[in-house]
């Protein structure tokens, strides 16, 4: 009887301290803030080396301000001629100089949806060698892939075929969850920065923060209902002056939400990224989204963006693959 006694106790305080574990599992949320379009977003022969630069330190500075990890995509087409090549390679040192993390977005961001598989993978390989360079001389070795414009292709047998060859290649697929039209806000700061606009630049700004934290509240509804938690997530954004401005604001919102600031690496350790994902299709989604279809459920568009920003966009239509499909 005694030993049955102890035998329950031993029980009892098992279950107590798995409940205490989960329930601190459920008070961080965490976030993966992964950057595409190194060295910076659409910008190729517009910008000077010297701006670009910049920009890139700007977003560095506030990312180590407040000890958030990040990893950058690069475009190696960016680094453009030779005399901007110089400083737009040591933008691309100044991520890993603050110890943030380099991966391969293609050499010149073509879509896998109008790119045949052979060509798009003469996309990664040539995406590969400044970065591949620089992280070697930290020893450190290129991991991760970040698709353009999240598609993951046109049919279902080459978004397989691609996978093979990029695990054969040593790299991880970095998939996104908080997906958002954060580059609309950026293109639209940029126009009026460039116009000197400054009205403009503000009232973009101003709606920028908001518009992201409709995003993760929409996501973690999402990922509640697929999964009945909050998984780890990955946030993408890109480099661009609009972040160099105004991404510590993004951060300082993030924070007031309670995430706790995580490496890509630790987010997708979380089983809910070996989910089936079979989503393919013209519209780049989020893997939430993905995860949701291929469950056979109804898909769920993301918030629009704020009024303001529609006048930009006219046909703006967000996520929805059902009616961008086939485009
Ligand atoms: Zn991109």
């Amino acid at each position: 009887m005694k030993r049955m006694k102890r035998a329950l106790l031993v029980i009892f305080l098992v279950i107590t301290a798995a409940l205490v574990a989960v329930g601190q599992g459920r008070a961080a949320r965490r976030v993966a803030v992964t950057f595409d379009d190194l060295p910076m977003t659409g910008d190729a022969g517009r910008s000077t080396g010297e701006g670009v630069l910049e920009t890139n330190k700007k977003i560095v500075d506030a990312l180590k301000a407040s000890g958030v990890p990040a990893i950058g995509f690069v475009n190696e087409r960016g680094l453009g001629a030779a005399e901007q090549r110089e400083a737009r390679t040591r933008a691309l040192r100044a991520w890993l100089d603050a110890g943030m993390e380099l991966g391969n977005h293609t050499y010149s961001h073509k879509s896998f949806y109008r790119t045949p598989l052979a060509d798009f993978e003469q996309e990664v390989i040539r995406g590969e060698p400044v970065t591949r360079q620089l992280l070697a001389e930290r020893g450190k070795r290129l991991r991760y892939f970040r698709h353009p414009f999240l598609n993951t292709g046109r049919t279902l047998a080459s978004k397989r075929a691609f996978e093979k060859f990029l695990s054969a290649r040593g790299y991880a697929v970095a998939p996104v969850t908080v997906d958002n039209s954060e580059w609309i806000f950026a293109r639209e700061y940029a126009d009026a920065l460039a116009k000197n606009d400054s009205e403009k630049a503000r009232r973009v700004a101003e709606g920028y923060v908001p518009y992201m934290e409709s995003m993760f509240e929409f996501y973690e509804k999402l990922s509640v209902d697929l999964f009945g938690r909050e998984i780890p997530q990955v946030l993408l954004v890109h480099a661009n002056q609009l972040n160099g401005d105004h991404f510590s604001e993004v951060i300082e919102m993030i924070g007031r939400r309670g995430y706790e600031f995580v490496s890509l690496d630790e987010a997708l350790s979380d089983p809910a990224y070996r989910s089936r994902d079979d989503y393919v299709g013209a519209v780049g989604i989020s893997w939430l989204q993905r995860w949701l279809v291929t469950r056979g459920k109804e898909f769920r568009k993301e918030p629009s963006m704020p009024e303001y920003m529609r006048q930009f966009d006219p046909d703006y239509s967000g996520s929805d693959f059902k009616t961008r499909r086939g485009r």
